[in-house]
């Protein structure tokens, strides 16, 4: 399997995971991994869990992320779901080179839509000179995610040793789209078949999205959990997530649709492709990635 595009089919939807490259995320930069993305998990059950999956708790001393775009042809739209992280890392912005390869070019998408305002979801919005990437594209984002990300509550509010960046890649990458932005204020239909869903938590208007095509149903829940063990351990938040009660929350709601649908699903930041499902196993839920073929 190419673990740089990964093409997969939602009822007459042709849909595919694309890679935007993968992070390291490792101190001195972030806490320890089991920290930024656990940070309130009591620790007895923090390493009872981690060794589950074959982690050793003191040697887990860096977190490798895929960073997973989608792209979906309708038929009749080609839309695609996050930009990626553009030169976050040296790993990072591989998005365009990955989508060219596939034969598809930025000119080809007409809709894109932006799930948050983080450096790995908008950080390919534009180019070297700063104008769009996208340049036929309508970009959709959620109001109170723009609203949050360009006024002073981003500066105000995020945490102090991440706060540049943030700024940064939001400052570069969200003002030039706005004359071909489309805000959107509720749980609203983008286009037939993609439904917008309201997941804030991890930021203030964080945005999830249900595609489905031919009784058959994807669900995107890009941020609202980081990490496998976030199904199983849903209560464990990340040093990223904006507002932990709304995190778990959200978290919940998502996971109990994928289960009570049967729907895939599909994560920004699982091992690549990010697709699956959630199954019960017991008390717990469980990731069950899908079946790849190598
Ligand atoms: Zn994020």
């Amino acid at each position: 399997m190419s673990n740089e595009s990964f093409p997969f089919k939602i009822g007459n939807f042709k849909c595919m995971a694309v890679s935007d490259g993968t992070h390291t995320y490792t101190p001195p930069t972030f806490p320890p991994p089991a920290t930024f993305l656990f940070g309130n998990a009591p620790k007895g059950l923090l390493e009872e869990v981690l060794r589950e999956h074959n982690l050793q708790p003191e040697r887990w001393v860096e977190w490798v992320s895929p960073y997973i775009c989608l792209l979906i042809d309708t038929g009749k739209h080609r839309v695609l779901v996050d930009t990626g992280a553009d030169g976050l890392g040296p790993k990072t912005g591989k998005l365009i080179q990955n989508l060219n390869a596939e034969g598809i070019t930025p000119e080809d998408i007409d809709t894109v839509i932006l799930t948050h305002g983080h450096p790995d979801h908008i950080g390919g919005n534009t180019v070297e000179g700063g104008e769009p990437a996208f340049p036929n594209a309508r970009f959709v984002m959620w109001k109170d995610e723009w609203d949050f990300w360009t006024s002073e509550r981003a500066e105000l509010e995020l945490d102090e040793h991440v706060r540049e960046v943030l700024l940064k890649f939001a400052r570069k990458n969200l003002p030039p789209i706005q004359g071909q932005l489309d805000l959107i204020h509720h749980e609203t239909e983008i286009l037939p078949g993609i439904q917008a869903v309201a997941a804030s938590g991890h930021t203030p208007g964080h945005m999830a999205l249900a595609i489905s095509s031919g009784g058959k149903q994807l669900l995107y829940i890009s941020d609202a959990a980081l990490h496998p063990i976030h199904l199983e351990q849903p209560e464990w938040y990340a040093a990223v997530d904006c507002a932990p009660e709304q995190v778990v929350a959200t978290r919940r709601r998502l996971l109990n649709r994928a289960t009570a649908e049967n729907a895939l699903v599909l994560a920004f930041h699982f091992p690549f492709p990010g697709l699956g499902h959630v199954i019960q196993k017991g008390e717990r839920r469980q990731w069950q990635p899908i079946e790849t073929l190598d």
